[in-house]
């Protein structure tokens, strides 16, 4: 059955296939500002896209990708603002002479949408600089770490809320029976 084999082969050429070399729509590129202190410690962020980014083929120029445009429309403007989710590189081993420079990260699937329905979303290519403050549509995302830390102060107070509660009701009643 020559059909269904090269079927089967095709799935498996595209399951594996790289993010960067498989067809998709236009890649987009946008740039956020960060504390150099949350690439030290290798930190998780969420930030939100704005609406439209540059084209990544043209920078902004216009060309075949965009329709000339420059730039890409991620979403209508009824549709809620898109969030996305990226580990930043810990950049501890970097030299000094890298140290300063914007950090590019690849992020498939959060580019523009390709004009055929079935293929996937182009790359958002997020160009990371170092700022003394983070931009206000990036925060900061807790590690699992400091997570689970949070999570006992929150039984302990809890705890200690419900215990006063009972006294009080233990109190109640003997005051109720006489008691007091
Ligand atoms: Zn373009």
């Amino acid at each position: 059955m020559p059909l269904s084999c090269d079927g089967l082969s095709t799935t498996l050429a595209k399951v594996a296939k790289d993010p960067l070399t498989e067809p998709r729509g236009p890649d987009v590129v946008h740039s956020i500002r960060i504390p150099a202190a949350w690439l030290i410690s290798g930190e998780t962020i969420e930030l939100e896209l704005p609406r439209q980014l540059n084209c990544a083929h043209c920078q902004g120029g216009g060309c075949d990708q965009c329709q000339r445009a420059g730039a890409l429309r991620l979403r209508q403007q009824d549709e809620p603002p898109e969030t996305v989710r990226v580990s930043l590189p810990d950049t501890r081993g970097l030299d000094e002479s890298q140290a300063d420079k914007p950090l590019l990260v690849r992020i498939p699937h959060a580019g523009g949408h390709a004009a055929t329905e079935n293929l996937p979303r182009g790359v958002l290519m997020l160009q990371i600089s170092r700022a003394a403050d983070a931009d206000l549509a990036v925060r900061l995302v807790p590690s699992d770490a400091e997570r689970e830390l949070r999570a006992p102060r929150e039984v302990v107070v809890r705890s200690m809320v419900l215990g006063g509660l009972l006294v009080l009701v233990f109190l109640w009643m003997l005051y109720l029976s006489g008691w007091l």
